[in-house]
């Protein structure tokens, strides 16, 4: 053979080598979900066996805006696990591969809850969104977040081999939740009790509580027309406990004391909490509540 030709199938050979270490590396299949109870799931789920993305975003992933090039990632997934009930509005305009999306709460449809239109309006302070027409945080009552998970456990099985232990030991967890849950909720059926946020639908439905809802963000101070609104709800529901996504403001909590409102933490945990995990910070949750 002639130095050239020698030359050229040494390189044809590289690239060879090149494109199987490339292959290997694709081999195992990337996953995508547009929250992080979801994420949480698969990663139980899946161990190592699949790549499971939730991207870092800030703030509620069911408002996030993604940009083009995140949009595309989630094309480009070999499966996309979707929250169901009409979850983060860009979903339904992204182009999402059909065939390659998992409805995680296919199966539920009798179980949503309408929003009754007290939630799906925006002040015009603080972080405005809207919240649509149906209740979207399902992983707050355990036992639809079991739903969930096993049909993330079914999608997932379809790709690779996975062990039902994982299975068990997840749902074991959720289970376990649900009836701490149920003990520490117990106290408070059909009390009246606040929610800072349209978040806890199915949370309230799930454990009999009596719970009105504001729109108001921990971060920020709520203007005089919200203030009447919680004013209005007070004359007929005389709640003296507000649940909250994260830790008030100093003063908002101090103004509802005032009123002989408590103000505690229940964080649904839609977004990767800094430090923990989901059954970490819903632990958290049942010794708040616990401490009332
Ligand atoms: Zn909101």
């Amino acid at each position: 053979m002639k130095l050239a030709q020698l030359l050229l199938l040494a390189l044809l050979m590289a690239g060879c080598a090149h494109h199987e270490e490339q292959a290997r590396q694709t081999l195992k299949p990337t996953v995508y979900t547009v929250n992080y109870p979801l994420a949480y799931f698969a990663e139980r789920l899946a161990g190592d066996q699949i790549e499971i993305v939730f991207p870092e975003m800030e703030g509620d992933p069911a408002f996030w805006e993604p940009t083009p090039e995140k949009i595309l990632e989630f094309q480009n997934a070999d499966l996309i696990l979707l929250n169901g009930a009409e979850y983060a509005k860009w979903v339904s305009s992204a182009a999402l591969p059909e065939d390659r999306l998992v409805n995680t709460a296919r199966g539920l449809e009798s179980q949503l809850i309408a929003l009754d239109g007290s939630g799906s309006h925006a002040h015009a302070s603080g972080d405005a969104h809207v919240h649509g027409d149906v209740a979207f945080t399902l992983w707050l009552n355990p036992e639809l977040a079991v739903h969930q998970a096993k049909t993330i456990y079914a999608s997932l099985s379809r790709m690779v081999a996975l062990d039902d232990v994982a299975l068990i030991a997840l749902v074991a967890d959720l289970e376990k939740l649900d009836a701490d849950l149920k003990e520490v909720f117990q106290p408070l059926e059909k009390k009246p009790l606040l929610g800072s946020h349209p978040v806890y639908q199915y949370l309230a439905a799930h454990y009999d509580l009596n719970m009105e809802s504001v729109h108001w963000e921990p971060d920020s101070e709520p203007d005089r027309a919200m203030w009447r609104e919680l004013e209005d709800i007070l004359e007929t529901h005389k709640a003296d406990v507000m649940l909250w996504e994260d830790e008030p403001l100093p003063s908002v909590k101090k103004a509802l004391a005032q009123k002989g409102i408590k103000s505690v933490v229940f964080n649904p945990c839609g977004n990767r909490p800094p430090d923990g995990d989901f059954l970490t910070v819903m632990r958290a949750n049942v010794e708040a509540v616990k401490g009332l």
